[in-house]
């Protein structure tokens, strides 16, 4: 079995100590790429470190919305700095996030709408956080209309879910699916395996079994293993189309 983990941030503290044990886990369990995702600057730039240091990991680099309020002037050129390294491949994560608002949700829109345009014009993927925030979101995507975007850890409607796809993009699902919330079991029924991806959104949000506990890339399996039982595909199905599908979409590989 062939995974790609396509959202973790194993440049956080938490990982310090152990780190090489976590990637041997890793490939052990047939993970074959990770992508390590910015929610600062400085957490953009170890990201950035750690695929010079690991040959399977990338990066994506981006202001998150909790960390809004931290944007400024030079934040756009730091972030471009990091697009001349080979192995960034998107923007990311941004988005909105209301359910916390940790920065006023006015700055949250505003570094939002900078960040999709300058992703835009670089023409490099997109990776959204949206929380309690999916009407706005469409909103602003329906004026700034972005091409490659993946909707990660995906928490919203059938509806929201459907307006995704409608538009092309990528659903992905992580840990928090095994919770067995009957909506999010309801969406991702709704969402064709060619339109899914799947990640662990590392060192958050663990699956069963190992809710409470930090979540590592290893763990993955059990979210496969979910959303096999959920589309009543086999393991195999869901690795085989999910990992061609982040191929296709990060690294824009064709597959006859
Ligand atoms: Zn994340």
């Amino acid at each position: 079995m062939v995974l790609i983990d396509t959202h973790c941030h194993l440049q956080m503290k938490t990982f310090k100590d152990d780190i090489e044990r976590v990637v041997d886990d890793a490939i052990a369990s047939g993970i074959e790429a990770i992508i390590n995702v910015g929610f600062d600057v400085k957490s953009s730039e170890k990201a950035v470190e750690l695929s010079r240091k690991y040959p399977f990991m990338f990066a994506a680099v981006g202001i998150h919305p909790h960390d809004a309020k931290m944007y400024n002037s030079n934040t756009l050129a730091d972030l471009n700095d990091f697009l001349n390294e080979e192995k960034v491949i998107a923007i990311g994560e941004i988005g909105l996030d209301f359910y916390r608002n940790l920065s006023p949700p006015e700055v949250q829109e505003r570094v939002f709408s900078e960040q999709l345009f300058f992703a835009k014009e670089k023409d490099i993927q997109v990776i959204l956080h949206i929380r309690d925030a999916y009407t706005r979101v469409f909103e602003i995507i329906e004026k700034e209309k972005p091409k490659k975007v993946v909707l990660h850890c995906f928490s919203g409607s059938v509806d929201d879910a459907k307006r995704g796809i409608a538009m092309g993009f990528y659903i992905s699902f992580a840990g928090n699916i095994t919770y067995s919330q009957g909506r999010l079991t309801d969406a991702a029924r709704e969402v064709p395996l060619t339109s899914m991806l799947i990640e662990t959104d590392a060192p958050f949000l663990p699956p069963i079994p190992y809710r409470g506990k930090r979540n590592e890339p290893c763990f993955i399996k059990y979210t496969v293993e979910k959303l096999a039982e959920i589309k009543d595909v086999s393991v195999e199905d869901v690795a085989h189309i999910t990992t061609n599908n982040a191929q296709t979409f990060f690294w824009g590989a064709i597959h006859g």
